[in-house]
């Protein structure tokens, strides 16, 4: 556990100090750009909702504004332009990614993608942009279960088609697969998870994929993650699909409606997320069910969180 501002567990209005905690606490930025994804895995919110017969993309003046906030701090950490989305469907990607590296020349700029649009010619564009990483999520064809000579096949599929070849590293019998296709100027990475079996339940919105044991696991996500997805909404989590009407409860807020990224990051919304999921203890929903980052809380790293929060005077202490 690293020493954390006192000032993450309680609303901020001074811009100046909401400033500098989110620039002392924030590792990732996430920002959908826009909504649409061509797929529609079981394991995944988006089967629940149409995001396929159009692509809203983020309001031109909120992803500046994310930017201008987070160049004013020389921000150098982590910037995600994925959430539920396939950027590659965007005709905007490589644009956003070039304003995005012009403002953030320190940041490491990445996305997630299913990789069913993904040439060789994009991604030598892509680099040149400003992107440095992408990471390739294979998905099972639909219809089809997990099967790890197809996963392999697909990836090794990938990478021809970069002009490449895949370098698995790691694998796991009919769970996981994980590894790389060296390309010029780019990280990609390559990962398949039989969602199915192992995904996790989106805040509940996916009971297939509920766990049996409810999780006690305090949870790091509203700390150091700061989302805003294509609608301009700040989320607590990447686990928040507003799309649907159950997790409207759990929207932050609208961007605009805050001075800036910093005192939405300081609101009391997620100020009250991060009080609840200090302490390991039975955890509410959408937090109930959740498996992101679940753990076993030594006994003595339970006591020090206590002590912290007592020391506080928050409730829990
Ligand atoms: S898991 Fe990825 S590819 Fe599949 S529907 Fe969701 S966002 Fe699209
Ligand atoms: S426990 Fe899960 S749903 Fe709750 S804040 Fe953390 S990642 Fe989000």
């Amino acid at each position: 556990m690293h020493p954390l501002p006192p000032e993450l567990f309680v609303p901020i209005a001074d811009e100046t100090m909401a400033r500098e905690v989110f620039r002392r606490t924030v590792s990732e930025v996430q920002v959908e750009i826009s909504s649409f994804c061509n797929r529609r895995c079981p394991y995944c919110p988006v089967s629940l909702v149409d995001r396929h017969s159009a692509n809203h993309r983020i309001d031109d003046g909120t992803f500046e504004r994310i930017l201008a906030d987070l160049a004013a701090i020389g921000y150098d950490r982590r910037v995600g332009l994925s959430l539920y989305n396939e950027p590659l469907g965007d005709p905007r990607l490589e644009e956003r990614i070039v304003r995005a590296r012009r403002d953030l020349p320190r940041a490491l700029i990445y996305f997630y993608s299913n990789g069913d649009y993904l040439t060789a010619e994009m991604l030598t564009r892509l680099a040149a942009a400003g992107l440095d990483e992408i990471t390739v999520s294979i998905h099972p064809a639909p219809g089809k279960p997990y099967a790890d000579t197809a996963i392999t096949r697909r990836a090794e599929q990938l990478a021809r088609r970069l002009g490449s070849r895949y370098e698995a590293e790691i694998h796991v019998p009919d769970a996981f697969q994980a590894g790389r296709i060296p390309f010029p100027g780019i990280r990609v990475h390559v990962t398949a998870l039989d969602y199915r079996k192992h995904g996790q339940d989106r805040g509940g919105l996916l009971p297939d994929l509920t766990p049996a044991r409810p999780r006690r696991a305090p949870c790091s996500r509203p700390f150091t993650n700061f989302v805003v997805d294509n609608a301009g909404l700040v989320l607590p989590c990447c686990q928040i699909f507003s799309d649907h009407p159950e997790h409207a409860p759990y929207i932050v807020g609208r961007l605009e409606d805050f001075p800036s990224i910093f005192q939405a990051y300081c609101s009391a919304p997620l100020a009250a997320w991060r009080r609840d999921l200090f302490l390991p203890e039975p955890r509410r929903a959408p937090c109930a069910t959740c498996t992101d980052g679940d753990r076993e809380v030594p006994a003595e790293e339970a006591a020090l969180r206590a002590r912290f929060m007592a020391m506080l005077g928050l409730p829990g202490g």
